[in-house]
């Protein structure tokens, strides 16, 4: 197996490079091409792979094969000598974030004894996983101050190789498990790591380290951040949002939140009033449908149908008719399904639990209840007539 030459390690600023085409190897959608050199980033340590294009053909994807890199593209390349050109704005991007995570590592490192186990750099935001679900927020918020420092210090980030056993002395934040020469990536006097990713030359490069949002869970905090670009472009989507919920509610940025708490409790105050309003009314229409009910074996019968979206009144008519001496409500909402809530004042003959269980067993649907109070649902809207029907004429044999 051929070695490919990895230009990025030398010069993580190499945007265009002219290489040899090895071989190449078909595979289904495309071909892999390997080249002597290379300064394509092949997916790895958490950072995803490169883009741009060979010989004019884009690159879909940039792979890892032993000590190989494989440029997977939709055809081969026509010429033996091909010119590589990097997706310039997506690989800065990946250096300033993945630069970030060093400094934000290191910090928590240094401010909390926090170790990082796993770094994703995503198409949103990054995370980090910390090895402590114990980190309080007074902490993330120092920790955030130290990396947003060292950014502002702008402190070189250099790159070195050392021998295996050299490298392993020098007290890595994150130790280097191969033999041979080791690629050190040192922020100065802040941060020493073991690393063959992309980093930017300078920690001013990297631009704002923004944490966006922590996450714990079975020992271990989540922290997701954006640097640089992405904490703009972030910080400008928050603005106009903040702007829209302002303008919305015709006030200055600050107060956004205290206006939807104070709407919010306006709201649920206005709940309160409508449903008391709904009960009185249902108390007067009650009383009146009462009144004009007909009487079959001592009770008056209430019987009625509502629209689908009154099924909270209809609820409310029922206990309502309820309070009356002798009576009977048989109520049915309409709707697919339909439902049906059958009331009657306390201790009347009926068993209307077992009213509802016979009418359901006859037109299906479920529900359940109690001897003065039952309600159920699921029924065949066009059969509902003949459901109250039904329940009506048990009414009868109630002796
Ligand atoms: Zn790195």
């Amino acid at each position: 197996m051929a070695i490919t030459e990895r230009l990025y390690y030398a010069d993580c600023y190499l945007r265009e490079f002219q290489a040899r085409v090895i071989r190449t190897s078909s595979e289904a959608g495309g071909v892999r091409v390997f080249l002597d050199r290379t300064a394509f980033y092949p997916e790895s340590g958490g950072q995803p792979a490169d883009q741009g294009t060979l010989a004019g053909i884009a690159v879909l994807d940039v792979v890892e094969e032993g000590e190989e890199v494989a440029h997977v593209l939709t055809e081969s390349p026509s010429t033996e000598v091909v010119q590589g050109i990097i997706d310039w704005r997506r690989r800065f991007d990946h250096m300033q974030q993945h630069t970030g995570q060093h400094v934000l590592s290191a910090a928590f490192e240094k401010a909390g004894g926090y170790k990082t186990v796993s770094f994703h750099l995503g198409t949103e935001t990054s995370t980090i996983d910390l090895d402590s679900d114990r980190v309080g927020a007074k902490q993330i918020e120092e920790t955030e101050e130290l990396a947003n420092e060292i950014v502002f210090e702008n402190r070189p980030v250099q790159i070195s190789f050392r021998p295996s056993a050299e490298a392993n002395q020098m007290d890595l934040r994150k130790p280097a498990f191969r033999e041979g020469d080791i690629r050190v990536v040192e922020v100065e006097g802040f941060d020493l790591s073991a690393c063959g990713g992309t980093h930017v030359i300078q920690t001013g490069a990297i631009g704002l380290i923004s944490i966006r949002k922590v996450d714990t869970s079975k020992g271990l905090t989540r922290v997701a951040f954006v640097c640089g670009g992405r904490a703009l472009r972030r910080a400008r989507r928050d603005f106009a949002i903040l702007t829209e919920a302002a303008r919305q509610f015709s006030t200055g940025l600050e107060n956004v939140p205290e206006l939807i708490a104070k709407q919010a409790q306006e709201l649920r105050d206005a709940e309160r009033l409508r449903n008391k309003l709904l009960e009185d009314l249902a108390e007067l229409e009650a009383l009146e449908l009462w009144r004009s009910a007909p009487e079959r074996n001592g009770s008056r019968v209430v019987r009625r149908l509502f629209a689908a979206e009154d099924g909270k009144k209809a609820k409310m008519l029922a206990h309502a008719v309820a309070k009356h001496p002798s009576a009977i409500a048989l109520l049915g909402v309409r709707g697919k399904p339909a439902g049906l809530f059958f009331a009657q004042s306390p201790g009347g003959k009926p068993n209307l639990a077992e009213l509802l269980k016979q009418t359901l067993a006859k037109f299906g649907g479920k529900g359940g209840g109690a001897h003065d109070f039952a309600q159920g649902g699921g029924l065949r809207e066009d059969q509902l007539e003949e459901a109250l029907d039904f329940a009506e004429s048990l009414l009868r044999v109630v002796p």
